[in-house]
């Protein structure tokens, strides 16, 4: 089965732009409704020792089970009856909102934290379309239940053999954006790995190095356009609430963020499509790049993006046949490519150059390299499907590493297994 969710801009007149904006407000009502019924739940079930039991123990009956999904959804044609207002929404964009709430409780009692919170006004910005009879998209317009036809920008066609089995309905600063999930009925084998490998490093002072030597400047998106954003949020910050000069100033916040967002994107699919015209497989670290966007430095972590760069990279290669794999990141940029051993430099060294056997290029440029190499390693291990790799024969150092470093990730490795 192979899915994938393309995005069309939309063009909803004004009638249908207020329509969906209340539709939204309405399933926010719901699933505020449906969250505090669950919190209520929770807060009659415990009860700190300094508070008084009368007050806040089992206000509801200690048997009543839990509001789960299946309940609350049954609930909404009662509810129906005493609030008109829920009769304006086709019921399974209303049912969405509610299964979305416990997407994200599950998710909360998975993890341990992030319990759902409340929604304010406008902060419920999308409307999701669950089933379609018919197809629901024209090359002008988008059929929806209820409100007709939206003019549609269907800048890239809906390939053949695909079916449109959702629609959502997205709203961002001022524009309208649908994402439509495609699907067609046959299976494509992951690509396995094969041909050029090249070993990606990616870090501030280079957005991306390249173990073929590339090297790519960090574009920083948000620093460029700071100082106006700051300006915007001053003006903003001095405009009274709720006034028509509040929104337009909100609004002009919100399309700049918008901006820097989409241009950040935009550079993100060029550079994975750059990468994946270099080579065939493509190696990354497996770094959690949110742990490091709390530090210092964490505002140019954040503007150049590098968790939705990774993501969009894996989508472009399993896209274009390419072969993607995370390697480990430990140390990627204290070892030596050539010969493998340890050299120790702090952020300040920009130059790699080994003691052990002379070998000099840029620092980044070496990293790089020792991704690529650790990446060659990983799937030529057993059990990975044990695919020679003919190309990596005459690469700096390439010989050398097949027998001298074998057992050190892999000791790595079982390390991380047994934790
Ligand atoms: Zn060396």
């Amino acid at each position: 089965m192979l899915t994938f969710n393309y995005r069309y801009r939309i063009y909803p007149d004004a009638p249908q732009e207020q329509q969906l904006i209340e539709w939204m407000d309405i399933c926010r009502g719901a699933y505020n409704y449906a969250l505090r019924e669950i919190k209520d739940w929770c807060d009659s079930r415990k009860c700190l020792i300094d508070r008084c039991s009368l007050d806040k123990e089992y206000i509801i009956p200690a048997d009543t089970k839990f509001p789960n999904e299946i309940y609350q959804l049954n609930n909404l044609p009662k509810a129906k009856k005493q609030f008109l207002r829920l009769k304006e929404v086709p019921s399974q964009v209303l049912q969405q909102a509610i299964k979305q709430l416990h997407k994200g409780w599950d998710y909360f009692t998975k993890r341990g934290f992030g319990f759902p919170r409340f929604k304010k006004y406008g902060q419920f910005k999308s409307l999701l379309f669950p089933q379609f009879k018919g197809n629901p998209v024209t090359d002008l317009h988008l059929l929806l239940p209820k409100i007709g036809a939206i003019p549609i920008n269907l800048h890239r066609p809906i390939p053949s053999g695909f079916v449109v089995k959702q629609v959502r309905i997205i709203r961002k600063a001022d524009r309208w954006y649908t994402s439509i999930l495609i699907q067609c009925d046959v299976s494509i084998p992951d690509p396995a790995p094969h041909g050029h490998p090249i070993g990606v490093d990616i870090g501030l002072s280079k957005f991306l190095a390249t173990s073929e030597g590339v090297l790519v400047k960090p574009p920083k998106f948000l620093k460029k356009l700071q100082h106006k954003l700051k300006l915007l949020q001053r003006r903003l910050s001095r405009k009274k609430k709720r006034s028509k000069n509040y929104s337009k100033a909100r609004l002009q916040v919100a399309r700049l963020h918008h901006k820097i967002d989409n241009s950040r994107k935009n550079f993100h699919y060029k550079q994975a499509h750059a990468l994946c015209d270099q080579g065939d497989m493509v190696f990354m670290e497996n770094l959690d790049y949110r742990v490091s966007a709390k530090g210092f430095l964490g505002k140019q972590m954040l503007d150049a993006g590098f968790g939705q760069f990774r993501t969009i990279v894996k989508y472009v290669s399993s896209k274009r046949g390419k072969f993607f794999a995370q390697v480990d990141a430990r140390g990627t940029s204290q070892r030596c490519p050539s010969c493998g051993g340890e050299v120790k430099k702090d952020l300040s060294v920009r130059v790699h150059s080994c003691p052990h056997c002379n070998y000099q290029t840029d620092r980044d440029v070496a990293s790089g390299m020792v991704i690529r190499n650790r990446g060659l390693e990983l799937i030529s291990t057993p059990g990975l499907g044990g695919k020679e790799t003919a190309c990596a024969v005459g690469l700096p150092g390439a010989g050398e590493i097949s027998s001298r470093s074998e057992t050190k990730p892999r000791k790595e490795i079982t390390r991380k297994s047994s934790k």
